[in-house]
């Protein structure tokens, strides 16, 4: 399985950089663990974005799915994806539609999204739009993917991918989370813990809703990862 970060930064991008986006890859399948602001572009360096089998959000925050918007307008607008007439010439390619699995409820924020502009089935029309079951295993080509639910400010699942023919190596995504022991069970004897490492130190108020490094590093060593990266943090 291989991991590429297309982005790291927390809810505004580094210069040259991105917000949330993590490919996953295995056996000819591509996975993209959210959609930040700057990680088309990124996502499009590595790889062409039609090649996606699926995106999957783990939060509607921006910061991890505000690139829906220019991947919808590039699946629906972009010459190569109009074939005309409708049905395409002989050989021509199909549209792609990747597969988009979103959060329970997540639809409606991405038709009030889209309706700003008027464009309310934007995201839905471009992509195969499904919201998650959290509960349940979901399987997308040759991985499978799990959701566990984390503390944030809004509904916030981690996320955990792994060959779909084996039980490793597994890759955990912890998304943006507070301080918390439900991503340390979710993570438990994981290969490679992804999580959040935002703060410089804790929230002065308010409710927590993000880790400092130490934490972060805390996190890790309770879920007895066997590797820990650190990210959503910024230059
Ligand atoms: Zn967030
Ligand atoms: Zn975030």
């Amino acid at each position: 399985m291989r991991i590429t970060v297309l982005g790291k930064s927390p809810s505004w991008q580094d210069a040259g950089g991105a917000c949330s986006g993590y490919l996953v890859e295995h056996e000819g399948t591509r996975v993209l663990m959210d959609c930040g602001n700057g990680v088309f572009a990124k996502l499009r360096t590595i790889v062409d974005y039609i090649d996606l089998d699926a995106v999957v959000i783990s939060h509607m925050h921006a910061d991890h799915c505000l690139d829906l918007v220019p991947y919808s307008y590039a699946l629906t607008y972009a010459p190569r994806q109009q074939p005309v007439p409708v049905g395409g010439y002989p050989g021509t390619r199909t549209p792609a539609r990747p597969s988009l699995h979103v959060p329970p409820g997540a639809t409606q924020t991405l038709r009030t999204l889209g309706g700003l502009w008027g464009a309310r089935r934007l995201i839905e029309d471009a992509f195969r739009l499904e919201e998650y079951d959290p509960a349940k295993v979901i399987e997308v080509g040759a991985l499978r993917l799990r959701f566990g639910a984390v503390p944030h400010y809004v509904p916030t699942w981690a996320i955990e991918a792994w060959p779909a023919d084996a039980d490793r190596p597994r890759f955990t995504y912890g998304a943006d989370c507070s301080p918390n022991d439900a991503l340390v069970e979710f993570a438990r004897d994981t290969d490679l813990l992804l999580i959040e490492a935002t703060l410089p130190r804790p929230e002065r108020s308010g409710m927590r809703g993000h880790l400092t490094c130490d934490e972060a590093g805390d996190h890790g060593r309770r879920a007895a990862a066997h590797r820990l990266v650190n990210t959503h943090h910024t230059d």
